[in-house]
């Protein structure tokens, strides 16, 4: 890296710090990742007064530890291969990261009258906070404060020195044989990458499949594909202890036997920020509060996004159950400002207000093969195997498959896709499933050819040739039957 990117990036995101005195705002925005930068902005195109407190950088998880890294240095590797190794990788990651930073910085959100203000926001009341040393009165509020790593219990971590996903982009050496712990969506991403720059790759994995979220079969096929790559996957295996050896060895013991590393990398999950922010003085309650789910940690909301104080919302990865996405936190965000600032309690709930769909969220781990998946599964399965599909054969795709649920009458339920281009090809299952478009409703939807798209309008065409009835069937045979060539 060279230092002019990494000190340019910190000049745009920094956000300048709170001064001691007071000030009172429409609406408090709390934590500048992308639930927070959306909020701000979309409550300030309203014409309200704003307040945006960050205590670290403008931008989150997503511009400085998670979706921008992670994709940038999956890229790297995919291209350059060993050929550029991790650390080179790494600064030329910084530099596209700072290269990005534009579009998060502090001068922009303040050319917009945004009030941003750099510290720690605790809040002191039902209506009011303090960010550093400035006391904020507000009228609503938008926790955004996001999750960071979860850390696991494991009996010796604390002696020995890891890596996170807060850590990784930093990391001045190469980091010889790596230990990946948890193969869940970043745990496969970052194994994938490292193993692409060269690094020897070993990731760990509790359960007995990888992608614990996804369809059974997207899983078990990521275990074969990261191997492919030069990752040695193990699953099954609970760490039972961590320990280091007198050469700085890492040594993980395991039911199995130990697994040894020069370097750990954690990626074990996320936890929400809630550290600091006092959210009993606000009347604020979280799942640790009273939750029987057990690590659905984080501030609980109603449908509508309310905390149980009515004047505050939350947003983004920092909400109980959230599916921890960007684009999650940005459709949160847009609901929690209109709902904060347009809506009017009713009743009934909130007059004008609207209700966070989770199960409307696609998602992709942008490994090669990609998994991207939405919704649930349901009753009935449409299977398309994307050999079948011009683009994906002509490319030398790999195996890949598309598989769609309806329910009995015909209703998209879910969709999970395998193979490469899945993420892009989620995004317009999710809007069938948004729309309650019945799945034969993509038979006949013209796509470019030769598109992976068309696999889409393929199982459209096999969900309508279901959908015929016996009696439809039988007079159409009968027709045929009957009519000359
Ligand atoms: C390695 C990795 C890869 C990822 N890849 C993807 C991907 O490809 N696609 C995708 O959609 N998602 C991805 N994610 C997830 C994504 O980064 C998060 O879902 C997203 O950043 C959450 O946004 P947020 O605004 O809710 O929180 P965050 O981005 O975490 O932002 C919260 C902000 O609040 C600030 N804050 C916290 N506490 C306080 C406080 N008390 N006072 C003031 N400020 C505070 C923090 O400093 C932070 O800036 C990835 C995550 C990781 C770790």
């Amino acid at each position: 890296m060279t230092l002019d990117a990494e000190s340019r990036r910190r000049g745009l995101t920094s956000p300048p710090p709170a001064r001691a005195g007071s000030s009172s705002c429409h609406l408090l925005v709390v934590g500048a990742g992308p639930a927070g930068l959306v909020a701000a902005v979309g409550a300030a195109g309203l014409g309200a007064r704003v307040v945006l407190a960050e205590e670290r950088l403008l931008g989150g998880d997503c511009l400085h530890s998670g979706c921008v890294p992670s994709k940038a240095l999956l890229h790297l590797a995919r291209r350059h291969g060993s050929a550029m190794g991790v650390v080179e990788a790494l600064s030329k990651v910084r530099e596209r990261r700072a290269a990005m930073s534009e579009a998060d910085s502090a001068g922009k959100f303040q050319s917009i009258g945004i009030d941003v203000l750099g510290g720690r926001t605790r809040f002191t009341g039902p209506g009011s906070a303090m960010v550093g040393a400035h006391e904020v009165r507000f009228r609503k509020a938008i926790i955004a404060t996001g999750s960071g790593p979860f850390i696991p219990g494991i009996p010796g971590l604390d002696s020995v020195p890891y890596l996170t996903t807060d850590t990784i982009w930093q990391l001045p050496e190469n980091p010889g044989r790596v230990l990946v712990l948890g193969g869940g969506p970043v745990g496969c991403e970052l194994s994938q990458a490292l193993a692409g720059l060269g690094c020897p790759v070993t990731l760990a994995h509790h359960g007995e499949r990888l992608l614990p979220r996804d369809d059974a079969e997207a899983g078990e096929a990521m275990a074969g594909a990261l191997a492919a790559c030069g990752v040695t996957v193990r699953l099954g295996i609970a760490v039972r202890s961590i320990a280091r050896d007198a050469g700085g060895m890492v040594i993980a013991a395991t039911d199995f036997g130990p697994i040894l590393a020069d370097t750990l990398l954690l990626a074990a999950g996320r936890r929400a920020n809630l550290d600091g922010l006092d959210l009993k003085a606000a009347g604020i309650a979280t799942m640790a509060d009273g939750s029987s789910v057990p690590g659905c940690d984080g501030i609980r909301v109603d449908g509508y996004l309310r905390t149980t104080n009515e004047s505050v919302f939350a947003a983004g990865d920092v909400v109980a159950g959230a599916p921890r996405f960007t684009h999650a936190s940005d459709a949160m965000a847009r609901l929690a400002v209109r709902n904060a600032l347009v809506a009017k309690p009713w009743p009934f709930g909130l007059l004008l207000g609207s209700t966070w769909q989770p199960n409307l969220v696609p998602w992709c781990t942008w490994t090669d093969p990609e998994v991207a998946g939405v919704g649930e599964p349901g009753p009935v399965l449409h299977r398309i195997d994307m050999q079948a599909n011009d683009r994906h054969a002509l490319e030398d795709s790999g195996p890949g498959w598309l598989k769609v649920w309806t329910d009995e009458k015909g209703l998209l339920t879910g969709a999970s896709i395998y193979g490469r281009g899945a993420g892009e090809l989620i995004g317009t299952m999710a809007l069938a499933l948004r729309e309650r478009w019945p799945l034969r409703r993509l038979s006949g939807w013209i796509t470019p050819y030769p598109s992976r798209s068309q696999a889409l309008s393929r199982a459209g065409d096999a969900a309508a040739r279901s959908a015929l009835t016996p009696a439809v069937a039988k007079w159409l045979k009968w027709w045929m039957g009957n009519t000359s060539p």
